[in-house]
């Protein structure tokens, strides 16, 4: 199917340009089976994604397979300028690709989706411009001999994304598999399609056809199959633990590289010298309320030292309140929706958990809509947890929604164990005005990404990937195009 400018007029029209289709080859194929996305905000359906079978999938790494060997062979800065003209091709379709974004993720659209949209391009220019620092090293074996390493492309990449913020995370794939010389097929999530393969479109028109294929489905059709492509030679995920895990065995079985980006459950550590108020702020946009919590990053276990946990409660439980929960569309809501119904019941279970406690006291904040036009079931206050047992599920175990876990403490060593103390390890933050306590805490925390006085998210040249069972491998930086998006190969030049 070739391109009508007509098709993108409105997030309506793509939603239809893309239903039940494939994007490979540079063109959308249609699939047999689709299946329906829902506007969580309205609970409408608003389209019908592809839902792709294993041949389905196949002949998108087919494709990929197909293409990649030019793009390797094509000089790597000339892939990354490529790239350049891709992420500007996003950039001027911006505000169409945030309104698809809010509209199946149910994410805010100015607190949330259009910052999305701007820093998955910023993430892509970042890549554009790193094909020439693709380097290898000169090695001193003999000096009559040339000892060299080159970086060469892996292949075919299988990107498999989550509904969260999918296009930052592809973004974070793409950029550097692609200016790398992979070629890749990404597996968009099933929950919130329709922006990622309107970006990949818009991409692909600036690409030589087959190296950016997107496909979609379910994770046990489409998502199982993509893993298992002998024609595919590396497999990068972002996504739950119990997926990961599997994925990561059928790599150990294939023998292929993995990276994985799992779960979190970040400890926010106040001491009793911190800026109130900028912790307070940092709770909030650490928590990531404003995205109904549903970050893998999120500073859910908040501890807050004895002399300042009343009053950080309350300053925090004023600035919650003051959150406008409501239509996503509407410029003035700051809060949008839960994903979908599934995940809402897994949040309630936690908090009635908590509720049912013995010495936890549960806390709501802000209002909820009442508009006849917008479903209620997935609007929910932000919820604030205290008393609960250092081992109670909701202290120890991801909950993916905007509930945050508070606790005061005296002693240092003390949270810096109860930090440490669950299986993940991706972010952590320390909020103090000393700089011996900040670095002995940062030395001590055990997460990939360590920030004192600050909670931000993802930046595109800073290194970002978990230890534990939050995942293995990185995200964002040069490293990270180098270490998991290329392959070291030893030459040895003897002209003797
Ligand atoms: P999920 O694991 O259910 O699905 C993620 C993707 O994997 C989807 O595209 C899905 O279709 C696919 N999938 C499912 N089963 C599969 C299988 N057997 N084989 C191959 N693919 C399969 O996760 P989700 O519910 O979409 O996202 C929420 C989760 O993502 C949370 O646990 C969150 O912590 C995690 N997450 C992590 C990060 C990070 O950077 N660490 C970022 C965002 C989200």
């Amino acid at each position: 199917m070739t391109y009508r400018p007509a098709d993108f007029a409105t997030p309506e029209t793509v939603f239809k340009a893309f239903e039940g289709v494939n994007l490979i080859g540079g063109a959308r194929r249609a699939t047999q089976a689709t299946l329906a996305v829902t506007n969580p905000a309205t609970g409408a359906e608003i389209g019908r994604a592809a839902a792709s079978d294993g041949a389905e999938t196949a002949q998108a790494v087919a494709t990929a397979r197909a293409a990649q060997r030019d793009w390797a062979a094509t000089p790597a800065r000339a892939r990354g300028k490529q790239v350049g003209a891709a992420a500007r091709a996003v950039t001027a379709q911006a505000e169409l690709i945030a309104q698809v974004l809010a509209r199946e993720t149910g994410k805010a659209i100015r607190t949330e989706c259009r910052g999305e949209v701007a820093v998955a391009a910023d993430i892509l220019e970042f890549y554009a411009g790193l094909g020439s620092e693709l380097k290898g090293q000169t090695i001193p074996f003999d000096p009559r001999m040339l000892t060299m390493t080159t970086r060469e492309p892996l292949g075919v990449v299988a990107a498999i994304l989550p509904w969260n913020v999918p296009l930052v995370l592809f973004a974070l794939k793409v950029g550097p598999a692609l200016v790398a010389g992979n070629s890749v097929v990404v597996k968009a999530s099933e929950e919130a399609p329709f922006a990622t393969f309107l970006l990949a479109e818009l991409m692909s028109r600036h690409l030589p056809a087959g190296v950016l294929n997107v496909v979609n489905g379910t994770g046990a059709d489409c998502g199982d199959a993509l893993t298992r492509d002998p024609g595919v030679a590396k497999i990068t995920f972002t996504g739950s633990e119990a997926v990961g895990e599997t994925i990561n065995r059928i790599g150990a079985e294939r023998i292929i590289p993995v990276s994985l980006e799992l779960g979190g459950k970040s400890p926010m550590i106040v001491c009793a010298d911190a800026d109130l108020d900028r912790a307070v702020a940092g709770a909030v946009s650490g928590m990531r309320f404003t995205r109904q919590g549903q970050s893998c990053t999120a500073a859910s276990r908040i501890f807050v030292h004895d002399d300042l946990i009343d009053a950080f409660t309350e300053r925090l439980g004023a600035a919650l309140d003051a959150l406008r929960i409501g239509d996503p569309l509407d410029e003035a809501t700051d809060v949008g929706t839960i994903i979908n119904a599934r995940q809402r019941a897994t949040i309630d279970r936690y908090v009635a958990l908590a509720e049912a406690t013995p010495g936890a006291t549960v806390t709501r904040h802000g209002t909820l809509p009442d508009a006849a036009h917008l479903a209620p079931d997935l609007y929910m206050q932000p919820v604030l947890l205290r008393g609960l047992p250092d081992d109670h599920p909701c202290v120890m175990e991801e909950i993916f929604g905007p509930v945050a876990v508070l606790r005061g403490w005296s002693d240092r060593d003390e949270v810096i164990a109860l930090a440490n103390a669950t299986h993940y390890g991706l972010a952590a933050t320390v909020w103090t005005r000393s700089l011996s306590v900040a670095l002995d805490s940062t030395s001590r925390l055990e997460a990939g990404y360590v920030q004192v006085n600050q909670n931000l998210t993802i930046q595109p040249n800073v290194s970002y990937g978990g230890f534990g069972r939050s995942g293995q491998g990185k995200e964002a930086s040069l490293e990270a195009m180098v270490e998991h998006f290329t392959r070291s190969k030893t030459i040895v030049l003897n002209f003797d």
